[in-house]
């Protein structure tokens, strides 16, 4: 049965409440999934609730953004469970630190005659983690761009005018966090890192040599060659080639659960050796 290790919920920048997620991935016939919403794990209580329900397996997670000299690069955090620990102690400030950041970005717009009050983004992330697709989403609806795509193009996405740099650990520092609190550290959708193909392998040598895990390799938006390259670089570093959909629900158009754009299928077997890392000696 494949598996999903990429989702995200309504606790961060997703529509969906965890306890649905569960139900569209029971839906699609998946064995495993991971939710991986940005910086908290506060909807891994409610998912690991339903999914005792419904027979699929949750594996708890985060996705972070750390610092890449070249581009952005996402860390996927599997196995950190929700409490206190080196790690966990550091998502509330990170997302202090969004907060602050959410405010500038605010201001940058309103220097553009764009004037969108804080309680509405507040109101539009519904309790969760507050991230740029909540503010692209109240460009949309109040008709400032086309949809969400543009909302980046125009304003938020890097460079643009309204973009703001958050807070953001160090991709070593983060290894090492995740490892000190027992969870496994993936690189989420390399092509961020903003370098080739062919430049990814030496980036990751020595990424696994002080501990990381995996790689995201079976990506909704990858054509199959690009899986196959990334499954081979994992393969060769003795890597876990994990994969997943991304999932946002309506914030990103065209993914579902599971199955990506249609074409996703992400083997069960990655979760066997994400499992085998988990324990040492069990390699
Ligand atoms: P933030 O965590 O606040 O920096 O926002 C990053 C999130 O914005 C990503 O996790 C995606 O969900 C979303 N995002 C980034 N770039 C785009 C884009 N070009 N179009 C749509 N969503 C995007
Ligand atoms: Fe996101
Ligand atoms: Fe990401
Ligand atoms: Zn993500």
């Amino acid at each position: 049965m494949p598996v999903d290790l990429h989702l995200h919920s309504a606790r961060s920048d997703g529509t969906d409440d965890p306890a649905t997620i569960v139900r569209l991935a029971a839906h699609a016939g998946l064995s495993t999934i991971a939710l991986t919403d940005h910086d908290t794990l506060a909807g891994i209580d409610e998912a690991r609730a339903a999914a005792a329900t419904l027979g699929v397996r949750l594996i708890s997670g985060t996705e972070l953004s750390v610092n890449w000299p070249t581009g952005t690069m996402h860390m996927l955090v599997y196995y950190l469970e929700p409490g206190t620990g080196p790690l966990q102690d550091r998502l509330a400030g990170l997302v202090e630190a969004r907060t602050v950041r959410n405010h500038r970005i605010l201001d940058r717009l309103s220097e553009h005659g764009i004037v969108i009050d804080h309680d509405d983004v507040v109101a539009e992330a519904g309790g969760g983690v507050i991230g740029r697709p909540h503010i692209a989403s109240l460009l949309v609806q109040r008709g400032h761009v086309d949809d969400m795509a543009a909302a980046f193009d125009r304003w938020l996405g890097t460079g643009r005018p309204a973009y703001v740099m958050r807070e953001r650990l160090d991709a070593v520092e983060a290894i090492e966090l995740a490892l000190a609190s027992g969870g496994l550290p993936v690189i989420a959708h390399p092509h961020t890192l903003g370098i080739g193909a062919d430049e990814f392998r030496r980036a990751f040598e020595q990424l696994a040599a002080i501990g990381l895990a995996g790689i995201e390799s079976h990506y909704a938006e990858y054509d199959q060659e690009l899986r196959d390259h990334l499954a081979g670089i994992c393969r060769a570093l003795g890597l876990v080639p994990t994969g997943g959909s991304d999932y946002h629900g309506r914030y990103k158009a065209g993914l579902s659960v599971g199955v990506g754009r249609g074409d996703l299928r992400v083997p069960d077997e990655v979760v066997e050796q994400l499992d085998a890392r988990r324990t040492p000696g069990r390699r």
